[in-house]
């Protein structure tokens, strides 16, 4: 998996470089291209324009360099004009011609289409023939359109050089009109406009074109109009055409990508990810063995899942084993208990049972008969109270029905039947039960039976006391922080129970006392009585100063 991102990654990003490469070679010929393109247009406008305007120059420049003319602009005779300018404007397709004497006084003109007034003459024409006999110019006339216009100075035939002092003016204009723009697009082989000098040729043009222009100036020298051209480039439509090309290319590409990802996600990751979950939902554990011999991520995770599989199951039985051996073990030490505890006292009942049914009752007296019996009886009791407490310890059968009750009454109470044998013994009982306890749940024989065995125990630790020392069992009921629970505290200036017994202190039938006096099954008790109430039970002891055990039960 990680190799196949790998390489989509490398495919992906040496494709975008590549792209990016090509691109921008590409842009640069086509931009090289373009502007030598534009370059040729502009050339081939110029020329054009001046190709088309050179008759126009021409017929001016023969008319005047001719003696007639110089005549006539001295003494203009219409019958001449009809016949030599009008005429001859109309067959070189002129729009209108003007002559002007040597001072500069309009003698004739003719045409139509353009003003009378020469459009765009600088007061005093002397002025601009500075540069030499012949002008070239444009200027808009009043309505707005554009004029070129070519104008001489008149001489006589001989001056060919034309040195002399001028004896006229003669002027030729050509309106650009609609029709003789469009007349220059077949020349140019596009689209002809003209526009103001501070337009630009670009707006409105389309694309795969090349584009130019050419400034036409007036007499003075400044703009007055651009003419623009545009001409398909086919080279720029080659080019387009090519990146369209290289665009659907791309994008058949990325669709093959594509595919090959979706592909090949189904095959190396859908796929092994449904075993595994099917496997999981306790389906196809085959294909899950199958994916696993594999080679990929997901196979380790196939073969995680099935040891993990196999460690969950391998725990299960280990955990049977383990409670069937807590259950031998626990069933081992209580029969090794009671055996241990009825034991004597059965050995006791035989021995006198045995001496009481001999012929002669083994020689006893009656008093020994008597004390005899006595013993078997108390021996029988003995008995029965281990039984008893055997039973008490694991009881099975129903819960207990908890009621609700006050458990300083049951505090009270269960002290009322050890209270002549505390006394006896000569022990202070600290009574210190807290007020307005809430209630607890509980079953109230079993809680009072716990209470007489963690009070006995306290009093059996005074035992060893020297006569004359102080013995003390402090018995306290108390609220924890949080309110949720009670506890009962029973706490003693007893003996202390030796680090090594502590943790056997509430397994069944562990006891460090004399025989026929400790079941050892008191602490047990109590452990079962604190859990089925669903409190806990625990002690702290520092042997030769006393105990402490503490027993909490939920509100
Ligand atoms: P038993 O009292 O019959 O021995 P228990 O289960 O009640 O059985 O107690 C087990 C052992 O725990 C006792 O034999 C004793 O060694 C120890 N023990 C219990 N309570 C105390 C106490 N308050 N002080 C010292 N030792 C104690």
């Amino acid at each position: 998996m990680a190799q196949l991102v790998l390489v989509m990654t490398v495919v992906l990003t040496l494709s975008g470089l590549g792209l990016f490469v090509l691109g921008r070679v590409e842009q640069r010929h086509v931009r090289a291209i373009v502007h030598s393109e534009e370059e040729a247009l502009g050339r081939t406008l110029a020329h054009t324009v001046a190709l088309r305007s050179e008759t126009m120059g021409n017929y001016v420049a023969d008319y005047s360099l001719w003696n007639d003319m110089a005549s006539f602009a001295q003494k203009p005779d219409p019958e001449w004009a009809k016949v030599n300018v009008d005429a001859s404007l109309l067959s070189f397709k002129l729009d209108r011609s003007w002559v002007f004497d040597r001072t500069g006084a309009l003698r004739y003109t003719t045409g139509s289409r353009v003003d009378e007034q020469l459009p765009g003459a600088p007061e005093g024409l002397k002025g601009i023939f500075s540069e030499g006999p012949f002008v070239h110019y444009f200027a808009r006339g009043r309505d707005g359109s554009l004029v070129e216009i070519r104008g001489s100075l008149i001489q006589r035939e001989d001056d060919r050089e034309r040195t002399s002092e001028a004896l006229g003016y003669f002027f030729a204009a050509k309106l650009w009109d609609a029709r003789y723009v469009e007349g220059l697009e077949p020349l140019l082989g596009g689209s002809v406009a003209v526009l103001d000098a501070s337009s630009s040729c670009d707006a409105g043009a389309g694309i795969g074109k090349t584009r130019s222009d050419l400034v036409v100036d007036d007499a003075r020298g400044s703009p007055v109009a651009r003419v623009c051209a545009a001409v398909p480039n086919p080279v720029a439509e080659l080019m387009l055409g090519s990146r369209a090309t290289v665009v659907r290319g791309f994008l058949a590409f990325a669709i093959v990508l594509i595919a090959i990802v979706v592909v090949s996600l189904r095959f190396f990751v859908t796929r092994p990810l449904r075993v595994i979950h099917g496997a999981l939902a306790g389906g196809d554990r085959e294909g899950l063995e199958h994916l696993r011999t594999k080679k990929s991520e997901l196979a380790e995770l196939a073969d995680l899942v099935v040891r993990y599989e196999e460690s969950v199951e391998a725990r299960r039985v280990l955990q049977e084993q383990v409670h069937h051996a807590g259950k031998m073990a626990s069933l081992g030490i209580l029969g090794a208990g009671m055996a241990h505890e009825i034991n004597n006292p059965l050995a006791v009942v035989i021995g006198y049972a045995d001496m009481l049914t001999a012929p002669d009752r083994g020689g006893m007296t009656a008093a020994e008969v008597d004390q005899g019996l006595k013993t078997i009886l108390a021996a029988a009791e003995r008995m029965k109270c281990v039984v008893e407490r055997v039973r008490d310890f694991s009881r099975e059968g129903p819960s207990p029905e908890l009621k609700l009750r006050p458990i300083n009454e049951i505090v009270e109470r269960a002290l009322l039947f050890l209270k002549g044998d505390i006394d006896r013994c000569g022990i202070d009982v600290a009574l210190d039960l807290a007020d307005s306890l809430p209630p607890v749940a509980c079953d109230e024989m079993r809680l009072e039976s716990a209470v007489q065995n963690l009070v006995a125990n306290a009093r059996d630790a005074l035992g060893d006391k020297e006569p004359g020392e102080r013995k003390t069992i402090s018995i306290r009921t108390e609220r924890n922080a949080s309110g949720d629970r009670v506890s009962l505290i029973v706490e003693d200036n007893g003996s202390g129970i030796p680090k090594e017994v502590q943790s056997h202190l509430f397994e069944p039938f562990f006891t460090t006392k004399d025989v026929g006096k400790g079941t050892g099954l008191g602490l047990a008790i109590v452990h079962s009585i604190a859990t089925e109430h669903g409190g806990t039970i625990s002690f702290t002891s520092t042997p030769s100063r006393g105990t402490k055990f503490v027993l909490e039960l939920p509100v």
